[in-house]
């Protein structure tokens, strides 16, 4: 996922205080997802297949789940799965009704589904349907997309929320392959994390297949008045009519992505790579389901100064889908390595000064989260036991991770470390690992073979320790060395702002250049800055939402009537989240958020809504 310094919180403070001394105080049991009900350990779930309808009218999906089951111990006979919400209808092998029992309901994990299972039982069908407030899938109406005139439906099943729509063994650490039959009304086309076929007739009536084995949470599915447009051989776009140009000029670098990152880290395992462009109430930037990332349009800039994002996305095609974290305390497994190799993936196509200038502020963001984030929550395996699994998402496990890795590249040399990634990607295909698994991997490996150079302690500190350790990389940019001087020179009155020469200035350079000011700022400034680059109208989503933020914080009320259509359009968590917080601090600001937000909150996603609803008045 992409979603970057903006943990899905409660009401942003508080949701982080619920820990619970006696479970810190207990030892973590490595491997333990404790964010499951399931009993992988007893009876492994291994194929689905799913056939279910889309009824827009009801916001439910209705069918059934057949799973092939495999027992690990002789004589288990009860298969235990997730659930959130779902209403079973009846659970059958072999066409014989089977006893079941749903039992008692945790907020963070949903209700367990025990089945009884007839000995010798090798396939379970669970007939069900959802609800319409299921967490993983969002119903839009037409007057929530781009076209106007159809509905759409998408999933999003990260961390834990495939089981709001399927009852599953709901663990990254359990991989099944999948099939699926989908029937939507007649004139929309259905689209999975799975073989899509890009001319297939639409007719209301998709058959899907995904025969590598995925963690649940990569299971997706979209529905919408979607076309295709092909980019390269093996990659291309699904969007909206209103949106399918302009996304494939904007990512049309995806294929030469695609082949650098396999000359650098081995072949692409998933056949084809397509984009999938989503309705702005996507609440993250993009999710790298397999074969069919989720992209937020917000990135679709008109200059390719975004699309960092798809190269994240991509790259989870080797970090985290195809090597797994085996919990969610190991999430810096998939976005750490993404996080890093993104960077990476970035020099390659664009060189190395955007390469300087994405890692200056990747590690800006990080500091601004080490510093918000308690202590216990600046580890990178993080200690989730008792709390929402989406808790996990801040910039620790993306820009920490990376930070860590890129450390260890430069005490070894990238051509090394490059070697090590493309083993290490080779070593556990198709598998799901822990922290300790992968740190007795390096025992054999790297701390092996460059005893003189890296060391357990260091690579412990960075992992099982707050903050930075000492003598962390610090990026530096030569072209942002350059925008400190001018922003002085602008503050202190030596120049004005338009005389400031931003013809060769990129996103990178903005965001620089407005991230860093200071946090007050006379009216006469901010007016000289807007009259000068029309900031408030910028259509670049990420500089307008850096110079909203500094609108809210010197209530600049020339920028209000763009800032209340900005939180009313868009439902991306990362960029409205930091605006309500801001809003909410004072009575004026809270005033304007809660309407914006009572406006907004029919299409913001659950995940946005819970997010966000703290910094309202009820
Ligand atoms: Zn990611």
């Amino acid at each position: 996922m992409f979603s970057c310094s903006q943990p899905v919180t409660g009401s942003g403070e508080t949701a982080l205080s619920q820990h619970n001394d006696t479970a810190v105080a207990k030892h973590i049991e490595a491997g333990n997802d404790y964010h499951s009900f399931s009993n992988p350990d007893e009876i492994t779930v291994t194929h689905l297949d799913l056939a279910l309808t889309a009824d827009f009218e009801q916001k439910q999906l209705k069918g059934r789940a057949t799973l092939d089951i495999v027992r690990q111990q002789a004589g288990a006979d009860t298969l235990v799965l997730d659930t959130r919400d779902l209403n079973i209808n009846s659970v059958t092998v072999n066409g014989q009704s089977v006893d079941y029992s749903l039992g008692a309901s945790d907020a963070n994990l949903g209700t367990p589904l025990s089945i009884s299972l007839p000995a010798n039982a090798k396939q379970v069908t669970v007939n069900y349907h959802t609800s319409p407030e299921a967490s993983g899938v969002q119903w839009l109406t037409p007057a929530q997309t781009a076209g106007k005139q159809h509905p759409f439906l998408f999933t999003q099943a990260q961390a834990i929320h495939a089981r709001s729509f399927i009852p599953l063994q709901d663990s990254p650490q359990v991989r099944i392959t999948y099939d699926a039959n989908i029937k939507t009304p007649a004139n929309l086309l259905a689209v999975m994390s799975a073989s899509n076929n890009p001319h297939t007739e639409r007719d209301g009536d998709y058959s899907f297949s995904m025969p590598q084995p995925i963690p649940s949470y990569l299971i997706a599915l979209a529905i919408g008045d979607l076309q295709f447009q092909a980019m390269g051989d093996r990659t291309g776009v699904y969007a909206e009519p209103a949106l399918l140009k302009a996304a494939a000029a904007e990512f049309e670098d995806t294929e030469s992505m695609l082949e650098l990152t396999e000359e650098k880290y081995g072949p692409y395992r998933w056949d084809r790579y397509d984009l999938l462009i989503l309705p702005p109430s996507f609440p993250f930037g993009g999710m790298e389901n397999p074969r069919l990332s989720f992209i937020t349009p917000t990135v679709i800039a008109g200059d390719k100064s975004l699309v960092s994002l798809i190269a994240h996305e991509l790259a989870h095609s080797w970090s985290g889908n195809t090597v797994t974290n085996a919990t969610w305390r190991d999430l810096w497994l998939n976005e750490g390595f993404t996080t890093y190799l993104t960077y990476r993936i970035m020099e390659m196509l664009y060189g190395p000064d955007r390469y300087n200038m994405e890692a200056v502020l990747g590690y800006q963001s990080l500091q601004s989260d080490i510093d918000a984030l308690p202590e216990a929550d600046q580890k990178l395996a993080i200690d989730l036991r008792g709390r929402n699994a989406d808790e996990v998402f801040s910039d620790i496990p993306y820009e920490k991770g990376a930070l860590m890795l890129r450390e260890i590249e430069q005490k070894i040399g990238r051509e090394a470390f490059d070697k090590f990634l493309l083993n290490y990607f080779e070593h556990f295909a198709f598998e799901s690992i822990t922290t300790d698994v992968f740190l007795t991997y390096l025992d054999k490996t790297l701390l092996k073979d460059y005893p003189e150079k890296l060391s357990r302690a260091r690579i412990e500190q960075w992992i099982f320790q707050p903050g930075l350790p000492e003598g962390a990389p610090e990026p530096q940019s030569d072209a942002f060395s350059d925008i400190d001087e001018v922003r002085q020179r602008w503050l202190t009155d030596k120049r004005d702002a338009n005389e400031i020469d931003t013809t060769l200035w990129t996103t990178h350079e903005w965001l620089y250049f407005l991230n860093n000011l200071p946090d007050s700022l006379p009216a006469q400034k901010l007016e000289e800055l807007d009259n000068a680059f029309s900031l408030t109208q910028s259509q670049n989503n990420e500089i307008a939402h850096s110079w909203l933020m500094i609108a809210v914080k010197n209530e600049y009320k020339p920028a209000y009537d763009r800032l209340y259509k900005y939180l009313v359009n868009i439902g991306r968590n990362k960029l409205v989240k930091p605006l309500y917080r801001e809003l909410a601090k004072t009575p004026q600001g809270k005033k304007l958020a809660t309407k914006a937000f009572n406006e907004a909150k029919a299409g913001y996603h659950p995940l946005t809504i819970k997010a966000n609803e703290g910094f309202i008045n009820d």
